[in-house]
């Protein structure tokens, strides 16, 4: 085993955390508060956010839609530059938080931000971000990915860099009470598979992250199956496991997967399908394509996750997929497009996009991703 670790953001974890922004943004800094689509003005997290402001040189930039795209964060790259802003307040989802990333790396490139989404440009710097998050999911608030699109070629890609990290991330969970349904189930289905991507693999024998992923992993069952009885504490501890399972320490030292986040990435730049519904529909059709090969280890998370005894792991795969039925995920393709070609379109794009191969020991290739595509469909 053998791994590099590091997860510099400091946390503020509870109610009424936002007024500590104050004490953490440096008062002379130009701050640029970015964020999207005005849920934040609706729970009264904007008034929190700009009471904290008060006395900072700051400017505003909202519209971050859901999924970002580069064409929208141009504009808010623009603002950075012509405003000489020394640092990015980011409040939403992970799109907001994602999105202030894509910015705050581009604020010191002269050329298109996208170059850094094709791995033509590799940044070394970026401006500090610190980040209010308001919906429990991707982990974004501690780590260092961000998901971008560009909706001209309907491209949704990533980009990690350890300069993404914010220096800060104030969770207050009581501000995911305005959070719908649809959003809280797609949250416990992102954070569940993040911990699937980097724990069912093959048997690595990695005690101390096997253990806390199938601790996050029955800890997300147990949610789910309270998810219409929510109180203080749920929310709390939504927060803090959708932040645990993707903050690098699960995945230190563990060969990881990632297919399903690679296809799912397509399918929402192709047909706008939320993340964590891409994820649902893939995930069990991956497991059932690599069936022997992740056998080992479905039947220990069997053991330690859903407490089933089996020698069958078709039983696990058929467990993880009534889990995100009990969430209300349609687990179709064909639920969300009528689209027929989706594989004609699908696999170039992944090859475009530099993923001949997927998975652990890229074991995922063309061949595999069609097969896990036609059982999708
Ligand atoms: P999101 O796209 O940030 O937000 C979804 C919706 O929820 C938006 O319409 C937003 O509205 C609303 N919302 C957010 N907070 C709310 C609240 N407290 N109350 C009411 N509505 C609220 O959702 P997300 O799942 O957090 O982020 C998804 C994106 O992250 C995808 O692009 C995905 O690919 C990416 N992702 C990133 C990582 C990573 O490691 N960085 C990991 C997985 C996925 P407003 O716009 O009005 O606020
Ligand atoms: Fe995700």
């Amino acid at each position: 085993m053998e791994f590099s670790y590091l997860n510099p953001t400091q946390i503020e974890f509870g109610q009424g955390k936002i007024s500590s922004i104050s004490s953490l943004i440096p008062k002379d800094n130009k701050v640029l508060f970015i964020y999207g689509g005005g849920s934040i003005k609706r729970n009264g997290v904007y008034d929190q956010v700009i009471n904290s402001l008060e006395g900072y040189n700051f400017f505003e930039f909202s519209g971050v839609e859901p999924n970002p795209t580069k064409e929208t964060l141009d504009k808010a790259i623009k603002l950075a530059k012509d405003e000489d802003i020394d640092f990015i307040l980011a409040v939403g989802g992970g799109s907001v938080i994602d999105g202030a990333k894509y910015v705050a790396h581009s604020y010191y490139y002269e050329g298109d931000g996208w170059d850094i989404l094709e791995g033509k440009y590799i940044s070394e710097k970026a401006l500090p971000i610190g980040a209010v998050v308001t919906l429990a999911a991707t982990g974004s608030e501690s780590n260092t990915g961000s998901v971008i699109t560009k909706a001209q070629t309907k491209e949704k890609r990533f980009f990690r860099s350890v300069h993404s990290f914010p220096k800060f991330a104030v969770m207050d969970p009581s501000v995911l009470k305005s959070l719908d349904d649809r959003q809280i189930k797609n949250g416990l289905v992102d954070a569940f598979v993040h911990t699937c991507e980097q724990y069912l693999t093959y048997k690595q024998g990695r005690i101390a992250q096997d253990n806390y992923a199938e601790g996050i992993l029955r800890g997300l069952i147990t949610l789910a199956n309270s998810v219409d009885n929510r109180d203080d504490l749920w929310y709390a501890n939504l927060l803090w496991l959708a932040n645990q399972a993707f903050n690098g320490l699960i995945g230190a030292g563990v060969t990881q997967d990632w297919a399903t986040h690679y296809i799912g990435h397509e399918l929402t730049g192709l047909y706008g399908i939320d993340h964590a519904r891409t994820l649902a529909i893939i995930q069990p059709n991956l497991f059932r394509v690599l069936k022997e090969h992740k056998a080992g280890k479905l039947l220990q998370m069997g053991e330690n996750v859903f407490r089933i005894d089996t020698t069958d792991p078709d039983i696990i795969i058929n467990k993880i997929e009534e889990l995100y039925k009990s969430l209300d995920i349609d687990l179709k393709i064909s639920d969300y497009t009528d689209d027929k070609e989706v594989k004609e379109k699908v696999i170039p794009l992944l090859i475009k996009h530099g993923f001949s191969k997927l998975g652990e020991n890229q074991i995922v290739d063309t061949n595999i991703v069609e097969k896990v595509l036609d059982k999708s469909m």
